[in-house]
């Protein structure tokens, strides 16, 4: 199952290329009452929502998908993890660019571990990504997004993507410089998920997923999640072995080879094989200037 939410608010399931309404199914979440859960509700429902969805399908409102405008499939990720040269030929380029190494020892994974992204960074393909810092590189980055099912810790890797919700389409954006990744990778807009999430039975085998990312039509980054150095149950395993992670959690799994800088006014398109792709616009101007008086 494809799922969304689109047009502001509402929650849609993806049929062929219509997106259907299913918003009303929402009023089967529990009440809740302040303090509010650190994880995502519909997330963590989804389990017992599934056949509320289908039978939502049936009478549901249906758009093109070409008409719609797509947020982040999960709108409360309690927690945006990101995993740093994930990539082989990714870590490669970074130890021969210092414009992308600045200085950093470029070694391993299991050497750096893995980083968070505020979540007051998260956008979805309806938004442009505003750019900060015209003085400096900002670079696209296409990764593979996984969002965490349900409550894990310490869990082997064996016992990992049972964990597993489903699948989405992650850019990690990325301000280059010497800064912690989890500083230089939380500016508003600088993380983006979308269109939807694909329901975890619905991919056969995460880890042989070709994805890919173009600007302004230009082929940029096109890889396969085969050439992770940590699969997709590692990373679970990993960073369940420092955090426990909850329902809407989403792990960035990483970047191939081939980042390189955006600029105002670009239009990237960024997919995964059987996941899905996005077109999503770098707003026309840098972030930085105050608005006018
Ligand atoms: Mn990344």
């Amino acid at each position: 199952m494809r799922i969304c939410r689109f047009n502001g608010d509402r929650l849609g399931v993806v049929d062929k290329d219509e997106v259907v309404d299913v918003t009303a199914v929402l009023d089967a979440l529990p009440a809740q009452r302040y303090p509010l859960p650190q994880h995502d509700l519909f997330i963590a429902a989804l389990p017992r929502l599934r056949p509320l969805l289908q039978q939502a399908m049936q009478a549901g409102v249906r758009h093109p998908v070409g008409a719609v405008r797509f947020a982040s499939p999960v709108a409360n990720p309690g927690k945006i993890i990101g995993a740093p040269i994930n990539y082989e030929a990714h870590a490669a380029e970074s130890k021969a660019n210092q414009a992308i190494a600045h200085g950093r020892n470029v070694t391993s994974i299991a050497d750096w571990g893995l980083f968070l992204k505020a979540g007051s960074s998260l956008v979805g393909c309806d938004q442009d990504i505003v750019l900060r810092f015209p003085d400096r590189r900002n670079d696209h980055e296409v990764e593979l997004g996984v969002v965490i099912g349900s409550t894990c810790h310490r869990v082997r890797r064996e016992d990992a993507m049972a964990h597993v919700a489903g699948y989405t389409v992650a850019l990690d954006m990325t301000l280059r410089g010497t800064e912690f990744q989890c500083f230089r990778k939380s500016i508003d807009s600088y993380s983006v998920l979308g269109p939807w999430m694909v329901t975890a039975d619905e991919i056969a085998d995460p880890n042989q997923l070709d994805l890919w990312i173009t600007v302004n039509g230009e082929m940029r980054q096109q890889s396969n999640t085969r050439h992770l150095v940590y699969d997709i149950a590692r990373l679970i395993e990993f960073a369940s072995s420092f955090y426990t992670l909850e329902p809407g959690d989403v792990i960035m799994t990483g970047t191939p080879e081939g980042v390189g800088p955006v600029r105002p006014g670009d239009l990237l398109e960024a997919g995964v094989a059987q996941v899905g792709s996005f077109k999503i616009r770098i707003a026309p101007h840098y972030g930085d200037a105050l608005p006018a008086a």
